[in-house]
């Protein structure tokens, strides 16, 4: 590839609604529960599972994530980081095959301008330092 096109598509949510987790960096925990007027300790209490690598938010029954409402992300001004890259992520950009199958779960990808790929993959780098245990050699 030399470079994508995407343009996130205006009303969509379909990206909420995959099948995985959402995966959090502590940065992450910390801005979404600042964002819910929630102390750290409650936000995990209430929405985090937390193993000695990684930090992911709990699902609920029936559905992908607690933050997914009708109009989109409730916490969309503090998501967690891999939500905001999403489909910058390095193993959708490593590999034609995952690209062109997220292409078929997400609208925006193909629309808008070409976007060099050492500019996408600089910004799926933030993944690697958000989440370095998911991203070890
Ligand atoms: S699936 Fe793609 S177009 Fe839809 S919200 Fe997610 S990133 Fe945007
Ligand atoms: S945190 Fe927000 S953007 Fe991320 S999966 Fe949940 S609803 Fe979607």
């Amino acid at each position: 590839m030399i470079g994508v096109r995407f343009t996130c598509q205006p009303g969509c949510t379909s990206c909420c609604d995959l099948q995985g987790f959402v995966y959090l960096s502590e940065e992450d925990l910390v801005r979404a529960a600042g964002f819910l007027g929630l102390d750290p300790a409650e936000f995990e209490n209430r929405y985090v599972y937390r193993t000695r690598r990684l930090i992911r938010l709990r699902k609920p029954a029936g559905r992908q994530c607690h933050f997914l409402i009708d109009g989109g992300c409730s916490i969309h001004q503090a998501k967690p980081t891999q939500c905001r890259l999403f489909p910058f992520w390095p193993e959708l950009l490593e590999s034609a095959r995952a690209w062109e199958r997220t292409a078929r779960r997400c609208p925006g990808i193909g629309k808008g301008n070409l976007i060099q790929i050492g500019t996408a993959h600089e910004t799926a780098s933030e993944m690697k330092r958000a989440y370095p245990s998911m991203y070890e050699e």
